[in-house]
């Protein structure tokens, strides 16, 4: 048993001084006021539940801050992406998503959805384990400490025409099972882990036609569905040409949208679109960062939430790994759009960051301070040149990755006074991505 002696914890929706939280095996099992004696871990500062990253592709981060020369577009972006996919093997994303996640927990994220789709060799041939890039993202999410719901995502189609879908690209060919039946037979092999869930995720309406859609929402009752959802106004266009409906209704249609949903981006949207998503109770999955470096634009999170969808957040390609930069943006942007400030409350940014975050992900026993969740503690130091002089209660709007201080994931402390259990993560960033890069241009 260990007793975690907090400053300050956000328990209940609010900020609760000088306060114990008893953890045995990876549980709460108990809070009381701070009292007791023994093996006690002093937590001094702002205390919040785990923050759940609910939007990831691990191997994007090897393009932040390569992507911005000459007026980088979107598309210039994409084509990096694809050089960079087709340069990554077992091995070398082993090294590339250890080292990301282990930045992930430095920045107190516990739990991770890996938006994966990075399936197949580069000529698009299985690998003796046609599941082998999945299982290599389950050894990183152990080894930096952290749970991952690996989302295994369905990409079939290389974009939408006015006919239909498209035939994949050569540069696409590696993250397609051929056929909706063969994705199903591949991650129906999947085993799930005490570290591990499996969901599915439908890449977007461009890459994967309707009719396959249904087949994916099918397999994935009781466990969680992700799809990227109107990010740009060209898919909004491609889609309404192709099928005379809009992303949100070629899905509803579909049977995808439900409260085990996560939409992410939903960007573009009509008010027919967030009204259909709210009927739905679906997530919404913010990712502000990447949406503003990639000039995608603001969606409509107030009006999602307030129709009846739930909001979560993900730092997607990892411009930035920082989830309280992206609890902040979600309320910054809306406040540029919008001309008021106050969009969201502070419990309304937290519950993003945690429990909504946890809950699309498939872990409903995470995501709160509270007796019987899994033991997940994050300590935001209120001693920085960033956080001195704040109210503990709206440190969130002060502090970033940086004021991290304490991770504990399960019971086990994996962040220590700013330093991750595996050491100089800088190192073995910087090390993985140049060796990726130089294969790239090999
Ligand atoms: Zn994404």
């Amino acid at each position: 048993m260990t007793i975690y002696r907090c400053a300050h914890a956000w328990i209940d929706g609010q900020v609760v001084d000088e306060v114990d939280v008893i953890v045995a095996d990876g549980r709460i099992t108990a809070i009381q006021p701070a009292r007791l004696v023994g093996d006690i871990v002093r937590l001094d500062g702002l205390v919040l539940p785990g923050f759940a990253n609910a939007h990831s592709h691990a191997f994007h981060r090897a393009l932040r801050g390569r992507t911005h020369a000459d007026g980088g577009t979107f598309w210039t972006w994409r084509q990096a992406m694809y050089a960079l996919a087709a340069a990554l093997e077992p091995q070398s994303y082993l090294e590339l998503a250890r080292a990301t996640y282990a930045e992930m927990a430095l920045a107190g994220i516990t739990c991770v959805g890996e938006f994966h789709y990075l399936h197949h060799r580069g000529d698009g041939t299985p690998y003796d384990d046609p599941n082998a890039m999945g299982e290599v993202l389950r050894q990183a999410a152990r080894e930096a400490g952290i749970r991952l719901t690996l989302l295994d995502t369905c990409y079939l189609a290389g974009g939408l025409g006015a006919d239909g879908v498209l035939p994949i690209a050569p540069e696409q060919v590696r993250f397609s099972d051929g056929s909706v039946q063969a994705w199903v037979e591949r991650v129906s092999a999947i085993a799930a882990d005490e570290g591990m869930r499996v969901g599915a995720a439908i890449h977007s309406v461009r890459a994967v036609p309707r009719e396959a859609m249904t087949t994916i929402a099918e397999w994935a009752t009781g466990r969680p569905l992700h799809a990227h959802l109107s990010e740009q106004v060209a898919e909004n266009q491609a889609c309404r040409q192709a099928y005379g409906l809009s992303p949100t209704e070629v899905m509803a249609e579909a049977g995808v949208l439900g409260p085990e949903s996560t939409m992410v981006h939903a960007t573009h949207l009509s008010s027919s679109d967030i009204l259909l998503l709210g009927e739905a109770r679906a997530v919404a999955c913010f990712c502000p960062t990447t949406e503003r470096d990639l000039a995608d634009g603001i969606g409509p999170a107030r009006a999602l939430l307030d129709a009846g969808c739930s909001l979560s957040l993900g730092s997607d390609q990892h411009a930035v790994i920082d989830l309280i930069e992206e609890a902040r943006a979600l309320e910054m942007h809306e406040r540029l759009a919008s001309g008021e400030r106050g969009r969201f409350t502070p419990g309304e940014l937290i519950s993003a960051l945690t429990g909504v975050g946890h809950r699309s992900l498939g872990w409903s026993d995470a995501g709160s301070i509270a007796v019987g969740q899994r033991a997940d503690l994050v300590c935001i130091t209120l001693d920085s040149v960033r956080t001195a002089g704040a109210n503990p209660d709206q440190a969130l709007l002060a502090a970033s990755a940086a004021d991290v201080q304490q991770v504990i994931c399960d019971g086990r402390q994996i962040v220590r006074d700013g330093r991750h259990v595996l050491g100089d993560v800088a190192t073995g960033l910087r090390d993985a991505i140049e060796a990726t890069w130089s294969r790239a241009r090999a």
